[in-house]
């Protein structure tokens, strides 16, 4: 079996399963307990607020551990607008092609009264600074700019974006749920004042993450009930599932540029072989992307029926659409970077990792040609392409 779906999740690693199990033996104490086995679970949760703060240039202070990803963006999000609200600020700026834990969150602001501006995105998966400072306003209360996108891996300016939030003097959240431990983030040098990250996504285990949030910067409790993280998460926490995250996290950081030279290598073969096929097209900046993420459209056919026959193969993939969640629509991040919607069905996304070794690649290729060429055979759509009935659009 080869797992080329790790923007979806990833395996836990070996030494993140070892502390996991290791704090749920021994320390399995309420961290809110004055006593012994209390403190020492207190002390457990402290070490990994250092170590996750350590990885991302962060004050201990500055990290908020929550249930994962979806729960730190939608934090952040909901407490920025409230806040900038309170001010007579009720206009936020980000793009059109966010995880739906913003997306989502941003549509209910909209409900409650909130302006929201969705920049384009072009057709390198890339958002233009220009372009989001002329969309700031005297009125915007955040921007919120996703670090690396989930579906074509496209890593965004970030740097840049965080100094022009700066100099107008506006918050500047980041979802960097897919960019965390696989490329080098120093919230201090890439000027973020919040930043959203999720454990599982990095050989961690599921259902915990952190928001970074500046010092400074007010945040709001969206979760009633104890005094845990500073009044500013109640609920006990999770100590084991961030003990693991923090090992995780200090572990891929570890020999990152060593490892990124290797799936580098390996994710461009791929996409050089998945290219020899005809009218197809790589979706995003072919540099400007994550180490481990190759997506592709493929005309006159289905992603649906592709992963099923490459499942047949042992390949696990993704189609990086909504199409895998039983909806019909095409996925919002290819069409906002300006796929058509026949093309945009037919989308594969293959997210590799250090343990995808050279054969396995090699096996991908020909296992993409084959399906792609077996399922185009029998394509209505494919059928009128090539007689000229329709115009090839890739
Ligand atoms: C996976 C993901 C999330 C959601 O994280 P969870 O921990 O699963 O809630 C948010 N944003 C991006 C970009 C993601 O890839």
């Amino acid at each position: 079996m080869i797992y080329a779906d790790n923007a979806a999740t990833t395996k836990m690693s070996e030494a993140a399963v070892n502390t996991m199990v290791a704090v749920l033996n021994e320390n399995w104490g309420n961290p809110s307990g004055l006593y012994t086995l209390g403190q020492t679970a207190k002390e457990v949760l402290e070490k990994a607020r250092q170590d996750v703060a350590d990885a991302i240039g962060a004050d201990p202070r500055e990290i908020i551990f929550t249930s994962g990803g979806s729960e730190a963006d939608n934090q952040a999000i909901i407490s920025a607008a409230r806040l900038g609200a309170a001010n007579g600020k009720k206009h936020i700026v980000s793009t059109a092609f966010e995880h739906h834990a913003v997306l989502h969150t941003l549509k209910k602001l909209e409900k409650e009264g909130f302006e929201v501006t969705l920049l384009d995105v072009h057709e390198d998966g890339l958002v233009r600074v220009d372009e989001l400072e002329k969309a700031l306003r005297d009125d915007t209360a955040l921007v919120t700019v996703m670090f690396a996108n989930n579906e074509i891996g496209t890593i965004q300016p970030i740097k840049e974006i965080g100094a022009v939030c700066r100099a107008h003097k506006i918050p500047f959240h980041t979802d960097a749920v897919q960019a965390i431990a696989h490329v080098h983030i120093n919230v201090a040098e890439d000027n973020i004042d919040m930043l959203s990250a999720s454990a599982h996504k990095f050989h961690g285990p599921k259902g915990v993450g952190f928001l970074y949030v500046k010092k400074g910067i007010r945040i709001l409790n969206l979760i009633e009930g104890g005094a845990q993280e500073k009044g500013r998460r109640a609920g006990t926490e999770n100590v084991a599932g961030i003990a693991a995250m923090a090992t995780a996290l200090t572990e891929s950081l570890k020999d990152l540029d060593k490892t990124n030279e290797i799936v580098k290598k390996r994710r461009d073969r791929l996409m050089e072989g998945i290219r020899e096929i005809p009218h197809c097209a790589l979706n995003g900046d072919a540099v400007k992307r994550l180490p481990g993420n190759v997506n592709f459209c493929f005309e006159g056919i289905e992603g649906e029926s592709l992963l099923l026959l490459l499942d047949d193969k042992g390949i696990q993939a993704s189609s990086g659409s909504a199409c895998t969640s039983g909806s019909l629509d095409p996925s919002h991040v290819l069409l906002a970077i300006g796929r058509v919607h026949d093309v945009a069905h037919g989308s594969l996304r293959l997210t590799i990792n250090e343990d995808t070794s050279d054969e396995d690649i090699e096996y991908i290729i020909k296992s993409v040609k084959e399906v792609v060429e077996y399922l185009r055979g029998f394509s209505p759509i494919w059928r009128d392409l090539v007689a000229g009935k329709k115009q090839f659009i890739l």
